[in-house]
């Protein structure tokens, strides 16, 4: 490319989260000098979004608390999620067994990164209590997994994009990427190319083709996936499998909009492991506002609110359906896909402790109403009124007060059914959680691969040079149940990672 600047180097990761992280770890492991690419402006990408639950077997954890457990029975349980969805023919168990047979040596590596995991807790059909959550919340990966790329040597290029694969004689031999200041740049691999560049749910083009327009108008909690490393894997060929297998959309609670104190701190071993201590010896009572501060990726509502009396409103203080059936997709169809959860002391009273929770949440695993009234307020309102509940909210009052009344009478119109055996919502004080928003959650198409995480092209021979993993390796798999895509992610890229600093030039 004319007026390109040149950069050589063994192995190219593309993407910046835990794929790309492990993967450029597992190339360095493996002896390649390795660069690894990131558009953002920082790393982390969903991996840095979620909640942070990692599922794995034979962990110290399990080990600690007595529990015997092994891959292959974490394989059989992995079946009985897709059975339960009636997906089973959907699913690749072939990766399957890659994912369970790594994920006991994939776990110690993230200990010996600084990571510090809760755990092991329960997720029925496991057999075995298998998930590990990290503390103090998930941008502990990025931070210490980039810490450790970067002793070890890998040279990180953020607010790096990279457009396109450069190909020679069917062989991947690098990548074009956009550089700080939009300069066109070729980076050259010597040995292989990784594409580890995250899912496609804020990518239009793909939802809508991979799903319906629906699904392509919902935005994503982690609006910078728009696909690329799937999209690049098939320019060159490569095929994506169970590409309208997509995770919502889903109410969720709009994440914290400010950082707090606790958040600002940088997740060093010192910190979690007190933290930690603090969860083994400390009353929770004391502990939950602590880990709640720490907070920072966005949470979903209980379903069996709404079976108890809480109804939802949009922006212009109306009901929009039925909040018992798939409110996410109505809510999605509503200006800005915002809605309002109501309810009154009944239904609060009841959420204050298990089994009634609002949210499942990191560290404290279970939020209740008032987790929400401490540590967000932001999202939390209460009032004696509707009027001034929807101040609170800062929604129409008029329509509001008429949403309600008309709830409350049994009213129904075409779009939004009447309440029937519903409670109305009558006991003050009266309560709202949100703005939530109708999000998609990710995507769960990938590029189809070999075990060794090389990208299948066309007449199924896999393409030399380049390599998958994450979200853009996942190859049919559902990764069904809590834990596995974070799993699959960091399994996936230090086999990919290791894959391509062995691969011939
Ligand atoms: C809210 C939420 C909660 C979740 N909770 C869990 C959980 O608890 N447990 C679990 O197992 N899974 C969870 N998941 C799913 C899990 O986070 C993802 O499946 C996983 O992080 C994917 O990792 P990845 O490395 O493939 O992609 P990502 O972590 O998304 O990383 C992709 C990176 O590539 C970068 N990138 C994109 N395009 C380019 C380009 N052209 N050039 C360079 N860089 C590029 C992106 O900016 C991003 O940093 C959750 C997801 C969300 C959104």
């Amino acid at each position: 490319m004319a007026g390109a600047s040149r950069i050589e180097t063994d192995v190219i990761v593309v993407g910046g989260g835990g794929a790309a992280l492990a993967a450029a770890s597992g190339a360095r492991d493996a002896g390649a000098e390795v660069i690894l690419l990131e558009k953002h402006t920082q790393l982390g990408g969903s991996t840095a979004w979620s909640v942070g639950s990692v599922t794995a077997t034979q962990t110290p954890h399990q080990r600690k608390a007595g529990i015997v457990d092994n891959p292959q029975d974490h394989l059989e349980d992995l079946r009985k999620f897709s059975a339960a969805l009636k997906l089973e023919h959907r699913d690749n168990f072939d990766l399957g067994r890659v994912l369970c047979d790594h994920s006991p040596a994939m776990f110690e590596w993230l200990l010996s990164t600084g990571l510090e995991f809760t755990g092991p807790y329960p997720e029925p059909p496991h057999r075995k209590p298998r998930m590990h959550n990290v503390l103090p919340n998930s941008r502990a990966f990025p931070y210490l997994l980039g810490r450790h790329c970067r002793t070890h040597g890998v040279a990180i290029h953020l607010n790096t994009a990279a457009q396109r694969l450069i190909m020679d004689n069917g062989r991947a031999r690098g990548v074009v990427a956009t550089a700080p200041g939009g300069a066109h740049r070729e980076y050259i691999a010597r040995r292989g190319v990784v594409l580890a560049a995250g899912d496609y749910s804020g990518g239009r083009e793909l939802k809508a083709r991979f799903s319906s327009e629906l699904v392509a108008e919902v935005d994503a909690i982690n609006v910078t996936n728009t696909g690329d490393g799937i999209r690049m894997g098939m320019d060159t060929g490569g095929t994506v499998i169970n590409g309208d297998y997509i995770r919502g959309p889903i109410l969720r609670f709009v994440p914290p909009m400010h950082t707090t104190f606790e958040q600002r701190l940088p997740p060093l071993p010192a910190l979690t492991k007190l933290l930690h201590w603090g969860m083994d010896h400390l009353p929770e009572r004391m502990l939950r506002p602590v880990l709640m501060n720490f907070l920072t990726t966005a949470l979903a509502p209980e379903k069996s609110l709404y079976e108890d009396g809480a109804i939802l409103v949009d922006r212009d203080g109306l009901r929009f359906g039925d909040e018992r059936d798939q409110p996410a997709r109505t809510a999605a169809l509503r200006p800005d896909g915002l809605a309002w959860m109501i309810f009154d002391s009944t239904v609060a009273e009841k959420y204050l402790q298990w089994p009634h929770f609002i949210s499942t949440a990191p560290s404290v695993a279970y939020a209740y109403l008032d987790d929400y009234r401490h540590s967000r307020p932001d999202i939390f309102h209460c009032a004696h009124n509707f009027a001034a509940l929807a101040d609170s909210m800062r929604l129409p009052r008029a329509a509001f007060e008429t949403t309600i009344a008309d709830y409350n009478a049994g009213s129904a119109s075409a779009d939004v059914p009447a309440r029937r055996e519903r409670p109305a919502i009558a006991k003050p004080p009266f309560y709202a959680l949100g703005p939530a928003k109708a999000y998609i959650i990710f995507t769960n198409g990938g590029l189809k691969v070999t075990s060794n995480l090389e990208v299948v092209g066309k007449q199924e021979r896999p393409i030399p040079g380049l390599y998958a993993a994450g979200a853009n390796g996942q190859s049919g798999m559902l990764l069904e149940g809590h834990g596995h895509h974070l799993g699959w992610a960091f399994v996936s890229g230090r086999i990919a990672g290791q894959q391509a600093a062995r691969s011939g030039g």
